[in-house]
């Protein structure tokens, strides 16, 4: 390809890249510190908050606490995401016992999977100074304290989910707006919440169980990144909650 000819490319994609704005979303990325902070804090790992009656979530096929993999307070979220989610914490736990392989044993990387815990809960004023704080159990990654989300870009959806769309909203695309398609669709890797899932194998958004409709991604959460721990090779994990039945959260992943 000549110099003029890229450039010629670059424009192209810029002028597509306008064209599907209205699908163009923001996305966060979180900002931590090395502590655990409070008990209602939004954290990767540490000590979730728990009501005063409730003891260490435990999975079930091995009888071991799960790993906290992370807690959003939603009072902590941008203000553009403030009223999608609910109010309250959301919670992630996740079996990641090697030595009895539930990950492959409850298919972990399906949502509604047996050892994976996702949650919503209203911490009580009363209980939040003087409930249980849980003592974090061995072996538990270190934690990480959200102290805040940086806007750090926008998202356009993966082509795969973007057609259906422009479909649905009567936008045709040129034959060559088709080909450049694949470069302007991008969706970043690594944790974040808002814009659009990094799919790895294709759209994989689950349904609700009450009601059927499409989840919406709550936070992309990816290997390695903000967490010590990989999803099969390389792996990439969505958490997903119905846009009506807020208490409805599913966690799966997939790799390549
Ligand atoms: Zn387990
Ligand atoms: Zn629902």
């Amino acid at each position: 390809m000549t110099e003029l000819e890229a450039e010629g490319n670059d424009t192209e994609a810029a002028e597509l890249k306008a064209r599907l704005s209205q699908w163009s979303r923001p996305y966060w990325k979180p900002e931590t510190l090395d502590e655990d902070g409070p008990l209602t804090a939004s954290k990767f790992s540490g000590r979730p908050w728990l009501s005063p009656d409730e003891v260490w979530p435990i999975c079930p096929n091995c009888e071991q606490p799960l790993q906290l993999f992370v807690q959003l307070n939603t009072q902590d979220l941008p203000s553009e995401l403030q009223n999608n989610f609910g109010t309250g914490l959301i919670q992630l736990f996740y079996c990641t016992n090697t030595e009895s392989s539930c990950e492959d044993d409850c298919d972990a990387y399906f949502p509604f999977s047996e050892s994976v815990l996702a949650r919503r809960v209203e911490p009580h004023a009363d209980s939040v100074g003087d409930g249980v704080v849980p003592s974090v159990p061995d072996q538990h990654f270190p934690p990480k304290r959200i102290t805040g989300w940086e806007q750090a870009g926008t998202d356009l959806p993966a082509s795969d989910e973007l057609r259906p769309l422009l479909k649905a909203a009567g936008l045709k695309l040129s034959e060559r707006e088709d080909e450049l398609l694949w470069e302007v669709t991008d969706s970043a890797a690594g944790d974040k919440i808002g814009g659009w899932p990094m799919w790895v194998q294709g759209v994989e958004y689950p349904e609700c169980p009450d009601c059927g409709k499409t989840m919406q991604m709550v936070m992309q959460i990816d290997s390695e990144d903000h967490l010590p721990y990989m999803f099969g090779d390389v792996g990439c994990g969505h958490l997903t909650q119905c846009p009506t039945h807020k208490d409805q959260l599913a966690f799966g992943w997939a790799c390549g």
